[in-house]
């Protein structure tokens, strides 16, 4: 056998981790290797000088000898090994485990002791018991119901809410065999369950602690009671954790709920189910059935889309008190369906709460009563009248006009249609309310009932329309003077809540058989003859003509011919300097949209814009604009040649909510600063959409671009919308210039405006300056600012820029 040499002995005992030291057999220290001076914390010269007692002191030293004494008795070779703990120099105590053999090497005898320190893992066996402990309290404070087992299926730990859940005491489950039959009874269900327990505790790996998919069982209580649990399971080599989650309740409610959603979406009735803001949020197939409109089309309405307005305020605030007072409200309501027709439904609204008791939701259930409700007669009124004003509606009127075209064929006479619009309605309406809008509309129907005869038929079509149908017509003149002396009935004002109200109203006419021989054909031509009076300034009546029939033809080829003028690069800028007159310099100019066909020539702006607005076509139109003006003026202005380039924008980009992106595209692509852009919007847009105007130009202000008022003078602003509107300039509209230095009136109106602008600190800028002295009349009224021929036409990005170059062409 391999014998070890002495050095070699001596180095690995030197060098070993565990600490070794040689004591006589007067249990002196004779030795002791470095690990053992390192950990007993002494120096190898101070270990020679002590004796073991100085290392188990007190009951130690005794335990220690009486152990190491013991070897005596037994053979020479063997050994002893005990744990004991030691005293280190600085006084804390050192678990070891401690080997002895008898030593022959010193005479008589002496001892060597091998001492393996165990502090650490006493350490780590301590915290391990902590840390079960405090697994344990865990899992029986915790709330959800679980089980521990262990490798061979006994129950190990069961805590209390596994306990309430399912009713077993610890004596129940404490022997598992005896439990698996009360919780599974069926003996196949129990084997089933049983080998899934068992294959997942087999298979589990002995390292890692795996967990298996959570399975569905029926666990029985212990009142007999079935619960419908999800049990999971996660395993160590030892241990299983096996947690039981409830969904006996949740399985039920889905079911009931499942059921309830089948309910609803076969009954009868109609269902509307809003928020507490009275937002519907889900309505069943039968509510469709009933109102005509889809779901889709009424998600996030309120359920006024419904509401036919033959209920007063007083109505809804009282249904709202009921339901709030006393939990529901129950009662009849008249509504409307999406064709317009008017129908009575009986309504109960009750409110939902949820499992706290919170209140989430409101259900209002509903049957179409109105056949039950009504006789054949009312029936038949509902369905022909207008439910405001109780006129005939547009059904009623269209079998009136058939049977008046049949007589006036049989008794070759003529009939009249007169199709009236009114002004203004929507100023009133949005000013004072829909409800004052309808109150209007009834005291405009009564006066014109008032000022027609017996046989005339007055309708409304809907929202400010109206129709009259007259028979017997003579001559021309005496049906245009009819019609004015209808018009001039509308003219006093109107009350409404104590305020006074005008509106006006532009008529159409057409006439059988001369402008159509079928009613519908009668109608529609009279609806063109009424956007002809509208054109001619409002509160006036046209006749229609064939040449309206032309026009309408005319502007359906000119919007053809615009859908392709864009592509084909048909169009261009030109720009009309604007002049500071008294410092006889440029200031800035209005770029102004031409479009050159290549059959038709220049056509107006007039004319193709209006077009373009109904077409849909004003956005890319306006943005091209946009963009051409300010990449042409960006030079312009760097060169300090004016100062500001204006752009006409129309209301209908206002309206499709374009015009930002347009304005923030145009500035980035050309790197045009937002303070040298200026935007002209028109007096009429802006009044008629004050509110939407003011949103939209505040955006578009805030960026830093100015806006001037277009046309100032022509519409009519409400000085209220003109102080909050972010305006920086009024432009006086030509039509007051060209007259100005002879005619008093507008020379009263241009003194006015700069006034005007004056007070509400705007600048004012005129247009259409043709000579000196309208130029004269307008410095002298204080307003500074112009443009027009007098100065310059409107010249080609290329013209303007030589212009621009010379301000001694500028007359003096
Ligand atoms: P509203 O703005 O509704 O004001 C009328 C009164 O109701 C005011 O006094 C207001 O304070 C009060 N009110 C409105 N909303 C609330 C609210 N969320 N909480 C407390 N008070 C409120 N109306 C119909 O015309 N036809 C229907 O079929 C119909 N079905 C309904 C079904 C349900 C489930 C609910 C909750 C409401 C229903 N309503 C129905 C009532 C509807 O919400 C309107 O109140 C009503 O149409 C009048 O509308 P409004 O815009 O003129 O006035």
């Amino acid at each position: 056998m391999f014998k070890l040499g002495e050095s070699a002995a001596s180095t690995i005992i030197e060098s070993s981790y565990d600490g070794i030291f040689i004591l006589d057999q007067a249990f002196h220290l004779i030795y002791g290797n470095p690990s053992f001076c390192q950990s007993s914390g002494y120096s190898c010269k101070e270990i020679l000088t002590m004796q073991a007692a100085d290392f188990f002191p007190d009951v130690g030293i005794g335990k220690f000898k009486e152990k190491v004494e013991s070897l005596h008795d037994k053979p020479s070779d063997s050994s002893i090994e005990f744990s004991l703990e030691y005293q280190k120099k600085d006084g804390a105590l050192y678990a070891a485990q401690i080997q002895v053999r008898l030593f022959h090497d010193i005479k008589p005898y002496g001892y060597i002791c091998i001492a393996r320190d165990f502090t650490k893992k006493l350490h780590a066996e301590r915290l391990q018991q902590r840390e079960d402990e405090r697994f344990r309290e865990l899992v029986t404070a915790s709330p959800a119901a679980m089980l521990i087992v262990d490798s061979d299926m006994n129950i190990k730990l069961m805590n209390s809410a596994f306990s309430s859940l399912f009713g077993y005491t610890i004596e129940d489950v404490w022997n598992i065999e005896s439990w698996w039959p009360k919780a599974y009874p069926d003996e196949r269900y129990r084997q089933k369950v049983k080998s899934i327990w068992a294959d997942h505790i087999a298979d589990s790996d002995k390292k890692h602690c795996t967990s298996i998919e959570p399975i569905m069982v029926d666990i029985t209580c212990a009142d007999g009671s079935v619960k419908k649990v999800e049990v999971q399971m996660g395993s160590t080599s030892d241990y299983s954790l096996v947690l039981f989650n409830d969904l006996t309740e949740r399985i039920s409610m889905d079911n009931r709920d499942r059921r309830s959603a089948a309910v609803i979406e076969h009954i009868n009735q109609g269902v509307m189910i809003t928020d507490l803001d009275a937002s519907i949020v889900a309505v069943n197939p039968s509510f469709t059935t009933i109102t005509e409109y889809s779901e889709e089309e009424v998600l996030g309405k309120k359920p006024s889309i419904l509401s036919s307005g033959r209920h007063d305020r007083f109505f809804y605030q009282h249904l709202w008190e009921r339901l709030q007072e006393d939990g529901s409200w129950q009662g009849e309501v008249w509504n409307r369906r999406k064709s317009g027709e008017v129908f009575v439904e009986n309504l109960t609204i009750t409110p939902v709460f949820d499992e706290n008791g919170v209140k989430i939701n409101y259900v209002g259930l509903f049957t179409d009563i109105t056949q039950a409700k009504l006789s054949e007669e009312e029936l038949h009124h509902l369905a022909h009248h207008d439910v405001l004003t109780d006129l005939p509606n547009r059904l009623l009127f269209n079998t009136h006009l058939k049977q008046a075209v049949a007589r006036a064929s049989r008794m070759n006479s003529r009939v009249g249609v007169l199709f009236l619009d009114l002004d203004r309605f929507k100023i009133v309406n949005d000013s004072f309310g829909h409800q004052a809008g309808d109150e209007l509309l009834i005291q405009v129907a009564k006066r014109l009932r008032q000022a027609l005869r017996d046989e005339d038929v007055l309708a409304r079509l809907g929202g400010d329309e109206f129709v009259i149908l007259v028979e017997g017509v003579d001559d021309e003149e005496r049906l245009g003077a009819f019609t004015q002396r209808l018009i001039d009935s509308l003219a006093a004002p109107f009350t409404l809540r104590g305020q006074e109200v005008f509106i006006g109203t532009s008529v159409g006419i057409s006439i059988y058989p001369g402008d159509g021989k079928q009613a519908d054909i009668l109608m529609r031509n009279a609806d063109s003859a009424m956007y002809q009076a509208k054109e001619r300034g409002r509160n006036n009546y046209q006749f229609y003509t064939k040449k309206l029939t032309e026009a309408a033809f005319e502007r359906l080829m000119m919007e053809m011919e615009l859908r392709k003028a864009l592509a084909a690069d048909e169009f261009s800028v030109v720009y009309q300097p604007q002049v500071q007159m008294k410092e006889n310099r440029f200031i800035g100019c209005e770029a102004l949209i031409r479009w050159t066909h290549p059959k038709m020539g220049q056509i107006s702006p007039d004319k193709f814009i209006p077009i373009a607005e109904e077409a849909g076509l004003i956005a890319p139109i306006g943005d091209w604009v946009m963009h051409r003006a300010c990449r042409d003026a960006k030079g312009w202005i760097d060169e300090g040649l004016i100062d500001r380039i204006s752009v006409n924008v129309s209301g209908f980009q206002v309206q499709q909510g374009t015009l930002l992106n347009t304005v923030n595209g145009a500035l980035l692509a050309s790197g045009l600063k937002a303070e040298h852009l200026e935007l002209e919007i028109t007096e009429t847009f802006i009044m008629e959409h004050a509110e939407e105007a003011i949103k939209t130009l505040e955006k578009i202000r805030k960026l830093g671009v100015y806006i001037a008022i277009d046309d100032f003078g022509t519409g009519y602003s409400s000085l209220c919308y003109l102080k909050r509107l972010p305006v920086h300039t009024l432009k006086i509209d030509r039509e007051f210039v060209s007259d100005a230095a002879e005619d008093t009136d507008d020379a009263a109106i241009i003194r006015a405006i700069v006034a005007l602008a004056q007070t509400l600190g705007l600048e004012v800028l005129a247009e259409g300056v043709e000579n000196l002295e309208q130029q004269d009349f307008l410095v002298k009224e204080s307003c500074y600012k112009a443009q027009g021929y007098f100065y310059s036409r409107p010249l080609s990005a290329e013209e303007c820029n030589n212009a621009l170059r010379q301000p001694g062409i500028l007359p003096e």
